[in-house]
């Protein structure tokens, strides 16, 4: 199985988001060991950029124009796209939406292209909770969205942190790489 992420960025930022780049591929290494861990799933990982041109406005990208790509470069893949713009529609608490072995997000943009904890918080967090929808669902679990809208509310909202993982992708409670939601309820 291959879990594919693209990160998905305007021609005119091509050279200029290389550091994002650079997290976006540990952090896609760092979901084949966390995957591994909760839903004892293999995945191989692979990470790519795709350059989108201006458009015009009726051929804007969308949600539609990615489930497209995802459908020309193989259904059997798992398709996560990490982009500059929010789903048309979606019924997720975050700007995210997955469908069949596909995934979308918008990824914040960091003000600085350092901020490790910035990009965790606000997109890592995201791409976990993306992919437990996907995963769930794929194992026949009923309450795939309800079920992590509760954890998500409870991260959000209430008392509950996010699980902190560091560089080397083992839980810690100093300074994280990375965020991601507490499975815990999900029974795995
Ligand atoms: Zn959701």
């Amino acid at each position: 199985m291959l879990l594919h992420f693209i990160f998905v960025i305007k021609d005119k930022e091509l050279g200029q988001r290389d550091k994002e780049y650079e997290y976006v591929k540990k952090m896609a290494q760092f979901f084949k060991v966390w995957i591994k861990a909760k839903f004892s799933l293999d995945f191989e990982i692979k990470c790519d950029e795709m350059i989108t041109k201006p458009r015009i406005i009726l051929q804007r990208l969308d949600t539609h124009s990615l489930l497209k790509d995802h459908t020309e470069r193989g259904k059997d893949i798992f398709h996560f796209y990490l982009c500059h713009f929010r789903p048309l529609w979606t019924d997720c608490l975050c700007e995210g939406y997955h469908a069949e072995n596909f995934c979308m997000l918008r990824w914040e943009k960091p003000k600085n292209e350092n901020d490790v904890i910035a990009m965790a918080e606000k997109n890592c967090t995201a791409v976990s909770h993306e992919i437990t929808h996907e995963l769930l669902r794929q194992s026949g679990y009923k309450r795939y969205i309800e079920d992590v809208h509760e954890v998500w509310q409870k991260h959000l909202f209430g008392d509950l942190p996010f699980e902190q993982y560091g560089e080397d992708f083992k839980l810690t409670s100093k300074k994280p790489s990375f965020l991601a939601l507490d499975t815990t309820l999900f029974g795995l």
